[in-house]
């Protein structure tokens, strides 16, 4: 039986699976880990017109890549498929039943709370050995220490050590994907061998952000630190997958491979963060028009989640990014959930975040708008902190009153309109990003920024 499959249009995104070395003038040579741009169809359906990263286009076999997509939203990932949490020894027997030797899960210890139990299946006996939790590391014998589990279940999948048997197979929570294979199928994993990791550029609230070189381009490369956070990672991964626009930081890939550690590989953005742009450069530096480029540039990569229903929830100028030829684009996608979620509001950006959000976790693409109003006002202060001399604590109640902050000094009259319509407390009265970006475009094709 033959497969029909349907033609990749053009704008498709692959990566190649192994090396090509062109047989004629027409073919585009690529190498493994490449990732092409599918430029058109042919008359042959083996073969693909495609573009690389460099512009050149040429013909490319379509068996030697594979098709990149976004990974599905609502696929739970995770990290530690194998991890069942708090269930009891009855409960994961169960679970590894019918017997296989090398089946294995590791749960909560029951009996130690803090520590875990790996539990095993070995010739139809199912094994519970303690992992103790012992300044800091994790180790079962004593003898061998671990930084997470990861790194323990993957020391024990080399080698038995000591154990019943090595363990070979993972008894997956149910509903739950392994990472690391999804990011595979999925066409984002990139391997580590071509990776070069340089300095440390940012620190992030979960772990270092570095420069790193991957196959000779300069990417920026978010680190893990622990296990904890590598699951925030992933989720954060998982939205990337899903968006591509100019004006959102772009994902490149995701490495896994090599299980305790986790990377997030997106384009580099050389001039940093907008924040830090703006206070550096000040003033004198940056005119009128700028300040409105960078507004609009945000407005397009907001009205871009708007149209595919994402929330970002922390918009602010620390997480818009300066790329070299000075385009902005949103970053930091870690708390981006598809509109709907919900979530711990204590370590919510109050000062950027709208009132409905913060009293009722009323997360919306208005909840965004009004971000984007703050947003708009760190612009054109060139970097201020939001609500100058108001006492953290006074803000909310402020806001609620319907208080507003002042015009930036400087700062055209029709821009702050723009933001005092996004700091409505009346959700429908505040514009949409579209509008936003209309309005915007607006000032600048009639030169009002001035
Ligand atoms: P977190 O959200 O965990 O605090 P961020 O993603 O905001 O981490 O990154 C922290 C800092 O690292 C940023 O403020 C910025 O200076 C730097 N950084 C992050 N991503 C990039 C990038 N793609 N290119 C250049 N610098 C970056
Ligand atoms: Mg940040």
């Amino acid at each position: 039986m033959s497969v029909v499959q349907t033609p990749w249009q053009a704008g498709t995104e692959c990566v190649a699976n192994y090396d090509f070395q062109r047989r004629t003038e027409q073919d585009l040579e690529f190498t493994k880990g490449e990732v092409l741009t599918i430029v058109a169809v042919t008359r042959d359906p083996n073969w693909y017109k495609a573009k690389n990263k460099g512009g050149q286009v040429g013909f490319i076999p379509a068996n030697y890549v594979q098709k990149r997509e976004g990974v599905k939203s609502g696929t739970k990932l995770s990290l530690m498929p194998w991890f069942h949490g708090k269930i009891t020894r009855e409960q994961a027997e169960r679970l590894l039943y019918p017997p296989e030797t090398g089946l294995f899960l590791v749960r909560e210890s029951t009996n130690y709370p803090g520590d875990y139990t790996l539990c095993v299946s070995c010739e139809g006996k199912v094994e519970h050995y303690r992992i103790i939790y012992k300044s800091g590391k994790l180790t079962i014998d004593e003898e061998a220490y671990f930084e997470n589990l990861m790194q323990l279940v993957e020391h024990y999948t080399n080698d038995a050590d000591g154990l019943c048997t090595c363990l070979m197979k993972p008894k997956l929570m149910e509903g739950m994907v392994a990472a690391q294979d999804e990011f595979s199928r999925s066409g984002w994993a990139l391997k580590m061998k071509d990776l070069k990791l340089l300095q440390i550029i940012g620190k992030g609230e979960f772990g270092d952000v570095m420069l790193g070189d991957y196959r000779g381009s300069k990417v920026a490369v978010k680190c893990i630190k622990n296990d904890a956070t590598a699951q925030a990672f992933v989720a954060e991964a998982l939205v990337m997958t899903q968006l591509r626009h100019n004006n959102l930081v772009q994902l490149l890939g995701v490495i896994v491979e090599d299980k305790s550690s986790l990377f997030i590989v997106t384009e580099f953005m050389a001039k940093g963060s907008l924040v830090d742009y703006l206070r550096s450069r000040g003033r004198s530096v940056l005119g009128g028009e700028c300040l409105l480029k960078f507004s609009l540039d945000v407005s397009e990569g907001m009205e871009y989640l708007e149209d595919n229903n994402f929330v970002h929830r922390d918009l602010a100028a620390r997480n818009v990014l300066v790329s070299e030829d000075n385009i902005a684009k949103v970053s930091d996608f870690g708390l981006t959930k598809e509109a709907s979620a919900t979530q711990d509001t204590s370590k919510l950006p109050v000062k950027w975040t709208a009132p409905e959000a913060l009293r009722e976790k009323l997360f919306s693409t208005k909840s965004d708008v009004w971000s984007f109003g703050i947003l708009l006002w760190e612009i054109y202060s060139f970097g201020r902190v939001p609500y100058p001399r108001i006492a953290l604590k006074d803000v909310v109640p402020r806001v609620e009153k319907g208080y507003k902050m002042e015009s930036p000094d400087g700062c055209p009259v029709i821009v702050y309109e723009l933001m005092k319509q996004c700091w409505h407390l009346d959700t429908t009265q505040r514009p949409s990003f579209r509008k936003l970006r209309e309005q915007l475009e607006h000032i600048k094709a009639k030169e009002l920024y001035q």
